[in-house]
């Protein structure tokens, strides 16, 4: 079997260097454990931190050391009351081949209900950081104007169709080429759209939200949460998901970040960072409307998949943070 290990700590954008693809023995489950053969497993812009040397909320791969997070695979074997051979399951040990998963960390899923991938994108963590952003952060209202950041990705795609679908009276996303803004406006029914590529964030939103934004989902930082400062009617709100175009950056080459927060005073902004994991408590809510939505054909999204396994992970990654997904990127073995 094998499993990937961080090689090395990247200097600003990684390169297929810094991962090492290891051959190990099939690891054995011990008492309470699965055994689980990965099927499908994620590529998310979070472990991109986590190849950093840094404090943060999630503790830094250890070089050496295989990689971590989401995949669903099959039980191939059981120590654990409750989980059979032939069971689906989502953890948290992704970058393997096989991994033992302790029962505790181990969700079943299934497969009649929905993709095995969709539970690692739209159904998943992703789905809900854009649920727990608008309903819990943002405290969308009904005629919120709402700016998406990063629209045409996991957490992006997801959050535009659901402010629209809980009242929104106008939706606006960003995305870094002309097909993304395509997508946004012809298949997910996005108000508007730009390519924040074509010209400065600031004049592309103030044309597209001449009356100003209401609700800021944010999942690229700098330029966008600038525009979105300046772009805000008073109480605007912003949740803070991430800011993506400051990952890759070093010291000499981070971008500034917003500098115009002076105004957050006089509009009596809320500008309010979360963690998707602090709102697992919106989670049936949250399983319940969008596994309805899709069903009834008003909510689409897309996966970017790398077929391959574990082999194509990396690269599948580093295209992840390049911009070569739309919708959940995701590796199948
Ligand atoms: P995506 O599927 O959106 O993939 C990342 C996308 O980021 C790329 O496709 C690319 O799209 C865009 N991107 C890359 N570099 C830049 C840049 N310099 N400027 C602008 N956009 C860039 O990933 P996710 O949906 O999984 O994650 C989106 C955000 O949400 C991330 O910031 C992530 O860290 C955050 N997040 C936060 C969580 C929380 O609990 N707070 C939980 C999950 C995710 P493009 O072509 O448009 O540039």
């Amino acid at each position: 079997a094998h499993e990937i290990r961080l090689a090395s700590r990247p200097e600003g954008f990684p390169t297929p260097e810094n991962f090492d693809l290891a051959e190990v023995p099939v690891p054995t489950p011990g008492a309470g454990q699965l055994l689980v053969r990965t099927l499908v497993m994620s590529v998310d812009p979070y472990m991109r931190g986590r190849m950093n040397d840094a404090k943060s909320y999630v503790a830094p791969y250890e070089v050496g050391k295989a990689l971590e997070g989401g995949a669903v695979g099959e039980v191939v074997l059981s120590n654990a009351p409750g989980f059979a051979v032939g069971d689906t399951v989502l953890h948290g040990l992704g970058w393997r081949e096989y991994a033992v998963v302790d029962a505790e960390q181990a969700a079943k899923v299934d497969p009649q209900r929905a993709p095995l991938g969709a539970y690692l994108g739209v159904l998943g963590m992703p789905g809900l950081t854009a649920y727990a952003g608008l309903v819990d952060v943002a405290g969308l209202k009904e005629g919120d104007v709402v700016f998406v950041s990063g629209a045409a990705g996991a957490v992006g795609q997801v959050a535009g169709q659901v402010a629209k679908l809980r009242g929104a009276s106008r939706v606006i996303g960003s995305a870094g080429t002309d097909a993304k803004v395509e997508y946004l406006i012809d298949e997910l029914g996005f108000d508007a759209a730009f390519n924040y590529k074509d010209a400065p964030v600031a004049e592309q939103l103030a044309a597209a939200a001449p009356d100003g934004v209401d609700v800021f989902f944010d999942n690229v930082g700098g330029d966008h949460l600038e525009a979105a400062i300046a772009s805000f009617t008073l109480h605007g709100r912003a949740a803070l998901c991430g800011s993506i175009s400051g990952y890759n950056a070093t010291e000499s080459t981070r971008p500034p970040g917003p500098r115009n927060l002076g105004l957050a005073v006089g509009k009596r902004l809320t500008l309010r960072g979360f963690l998707v994991w602090d709102h697992a408590h919106l989670r049936d809510q949250f399983e319940r409307e969008v596994t309805a939505w899709i069903a009834e054909g008003r909510l689409r999204y897309r996966e970017t998949i790398t077929e391959g396994g574990l082999a194509k992970a990396p690269e599948a990654f580093l295209g992840m943070l390049r911009g070569e997904n739309t919708g959940k990127a995701l590796v199948t073995f």
